[in-house]
């Protein structure tokens, strides 16, 4: 059986404070997505596609943190939860937005760092190493006011106007914005290099190089502030429809076949798109039958 989580392994030291010892099992896309998706959904089940559509009882777990640092973590995705999820998915199109606290951006930092800590290539693994991972940490742990020089970007997601898709686009995309989660690195052949984690109707991006990036517009998180919906945002990202592309594709495809086979299409992939920004190892991710 193949696992969408199999790629990650189970950490030995915490991924935050470093610390040996017992790591509990962490949920990598927060548990109150998947609760969400499972309450919303037509049979109430969460459906693997990577496992042949069978009912998931639950999101994968990976042995990651220790329970201090679980607990540091979870406090802030609990606040995003109530704050701003639930709200926005009830409300839906008359949602108008939210203010907010330190707890945004060290939701968004937690995820970041989630998405560091999994497999990567060898260059990015690098840079992740030497300089995110370590900002990351010493801000979650308190010991600087921001992961600085890092940006935090939060871009809002709905389903895509119909009229707007290319045709080749991936048909689960509106799947994978709305009902769907990710967790990855992403990179393109020039080198620029960014962390990215998505959930339904909500996508965090962090550059790392460039760290400080041009381009986006109305997404930018800060200590404190608020976001007003309806906004008008720009994602600084090049072909960014692309990428969602390719991880919708991705999410119920590239998990089917051996690993060499998957290989070979990644790479095919990487070949055909060259700047197309792409991502590889973790295909976090989950489904559940379309709304309709
Ligand atoms: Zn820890």
């Amino acid at each position: 059986m193949h696992q969408p989580f199999e790629m990650i392994p189970d950490r030995v030291a915490c991924g935050l404070c470093e610390a040996g010892g017992p790591l509990l099992k962490s949920h990598m896309i927060p548990r109150f997505v998947s609760r969400w998706v499972q309450e919303t959904s037509a049979t109430g089940m969460l459906l693997s596609p990577s496992r042949g559509g069978k009912p998931l009882q639950d999101v994968p777990t990976v042995r990651m943190f220790c329970s201090s640092c679980e607990q540091v973590l979870s406090r802030d995705e609990k606040t995003f939860a109530e704050k701003v999820f639930r709200p926005s998915r009830a409300l839906s199109e008359s949602w108008s937005g939210f203010t907010y606290e330190a707890w945004l951006s060290r939701f968004h930092a937690g995820l970041m760092l989630k998405a560091a800590l999994v497999r990567a290539p060898d260059w990015v693994v690098r840079i992740a190493e030497r300089s995110v991972i370590p900002a990351l940490r010493a801000y979650l742990l308190g010991e600087n006011r921001w992961p600085r020089p890092y940006e935090m970007h939060l871009v809002f997601t709905d389903y895509l106007p119909l009229e707007q898709l290319p045709a080749d686009v991936a048909p689960t995309i509106q799947w994978y914005l709305m009902r769907g989660a990710d967790l990855t690195s992403a990179f393109n052949e020039s080198r620029s290099c960014y962390l990215y984690a998505s959930i339904p109707g909500f996508q965090f991006w962090m550059p790392i190089r460039p760290a400080r990036d041009r381009g986006w517009h109305g997404t930018k998180v800060r200590g404190r502030g608020e976001f007003r919906r309806p906004s008008s945002q720009h994602v600084g990202v090049v072909n960014w429809l692309d990428f969602l592309s390719f991880r919708a594709n991705g999410a119920s495809s590239m998990t089917a076949g051996t690993k060499e086979q998957q290989e070979s299409r990644r790479r095919r992939l990487l070949r055909d798109e060259e700047r197309t920004l792409n991502s590889e190892s973790l295909r976090a991710f989950f489904n559940s039958p379309p709304r309709e």
